[in-house]
């Protein structure tokens, strides 16, 4: 479905697809199978001005929309779902809310390196004991009056005003353990729910008592670091709080509304390339004396692939354009993510078995969609989690 898509949009797109398959194709097996974080690709990705496609030009970012965003993000999950989710966990969790809720001081000091790509971003709202219930977190920020301190870089920090001290574990954060900076989440009053959360700017390079504790080992998506970090008395200058104290939940949830819609255009591109790599291989494969894709069953699942992926990619670009005209988007994203990514794991599920015993190995691709497609169901909201915002949204 691009018959509509603006002449911008497809440059932009068919510009990342060429990369994709140049750059990125040829090692993404080798990075997963290497754990390996693609920092290269990333600095190739800057190069090409699209480490902060959705950003304003004015903070050094490409000034398109969130539906050039979503071409973007399909293409890079059409290749590798690793370097899909930390480049949409950069754009949509770490970059966005500073555009959306920063200063002028803080778009200038934190955005723009992350939109010109100089480094990663990282959000953290996840711990231990808090998921689907993201709010009901232990992490917190107390004010307190500034200490006479020196950092990691030995610049003696503020003596005057206040400061806040930041403590607790978030868990599952993408790219913690390769990001410049962090939106940490934190309860700045214990006593006021949802209103008793804020966000805070975290420098885990300067910030003394940031620590990455764990990179897990995951089924699929090795290539994309999810970390497990411990603030210890981490300590904060008052410009480090984004937006006003309390908003932290509010701010969330309209992150995730951006978010999910990245989530869907990166599970309809592990879907495409789940479906491309079927179809290619039933015409090439033959049994009984005919190409596999002759046989009914074998088309019938690739024509539902077809369908799925087209669905997914609607939905998707209808949430991205009602995102771009500024209208909230609860239920077209949450609609986008969970329709997107139970099709991304069925279509790379019936990929597999169209390519047989050759399905099951590292040798073709859809093993490897099919273990990064589950997480698209888990990540930013369960489909649980999602049916429930729908529910909601329908008055249920
Ligand atoms: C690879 C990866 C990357 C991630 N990146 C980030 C990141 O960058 N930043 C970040 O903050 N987090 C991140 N996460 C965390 C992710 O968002 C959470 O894992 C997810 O929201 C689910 O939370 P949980 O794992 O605690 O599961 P739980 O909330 O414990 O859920 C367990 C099960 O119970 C179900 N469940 C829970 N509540 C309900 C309910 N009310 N009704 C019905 N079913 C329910 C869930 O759907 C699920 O099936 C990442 C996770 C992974 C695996």
């Amino acid at each position: 479905m691009d018959f509509s898509l603006p002449d911008e949009h497809r440059m932009v797109r068919d510009t990342v697809r060429e990369f994709c398959e140049e750059e990125i194709e040829p090692i993404a097996q080798e990075i997963e199978d290497e754990h390996r974080f693609p920092a290269d690709v990333f600095d190739q990705l800057a190069d090409l001005d699209m480490m902060g496609v959705p950003v304003s030009e004015e903070y050094g970012g490409l000034g398109g929309d969130q539906l050039m965003y979503a071409l973007v993000t399909e293409e890079l999950g059409r290749v590798s779902g690793s370097v899909g989710l930390s480049y949409a966990a950069h754009v949509s969790l770490a970059s966005k809310p500073l555009e959306l809720f920063g200063t002028e001081e803080q778009k200038e000091r934190w955005l723009r390196p992350l939109a010109e790509g100089e480094y990663l971003g990282s959000w953290a709202l996840t711990e231990p004991s808090s998921g689907s219930d993201a709010s009901d977190m232990d992490t917190t920020a107390e004010k307190r009056e500034a200490q006479s301190a020196s950092n990691r870089s030995g610049v003696a920090a503020e003596e005057d005003g206040d400061e806040w001290v930041l403590n607790g574990t978030k868990q599952f954060i993408t790219n913690a353990n390769v990001a410049g900076s962090v939106l940490v989440k934190a309860v700045t009053d214990p006593d006021a729910g949802y209103d008793g959360i804020s966000t805070f700017i975290v420098d885990p390079e300067e910030d003394d008592g940031f620590e990455v504790t764990t990179v897990w080992d995951k089924m699929g998506l090795n290539a994309s670091p999810t970390c497990e970090i411990q603030l210890s008395d981490v300590r904060l200058p008052e410009d480090r709080l984004l937006g006003e104290e309390g908003d932290g939940w509010e701010q969330t949830k309209k992150t995730l509304d951006g978010g999910r819609i990245s989530i869907a255009a990166l599970s309809t591109g592990i879907a495409q390339g789940a479906f491309e790599a079927a179809k290619e291989y039933s015409t090439e494969r033959e049994q009984f004396g005919q190409p596999i894709s002759k046989f009914d069953a074998i088309r019938n699942k690739i024509v539902d692939m077809d369908r799925k992926i087209e669905r997914s990619r609607l939905l998707t670009h209808k949430a991205a354009t009602k995102y771009d005209q500024g209208e909230s988007v609860s239920h077209e994203s949450a609609m986008a993510k969970l329709d997107a990514s139970e099709s991304a794991r069925t279509v790379s599920e019936d990929a597999v078995q169209v390519l047989g015993g050759y399905g099951y190995t590292e040798d073709f691709a859809p093993q490897r969609h099919l273990r990064d497609a589950k997480l698209m169901e888990i990540g930013e909201g369960t489909s649980e989690i999602q049916h429930l915002v729908i529910g909601r949204e329908l008055g249920l």
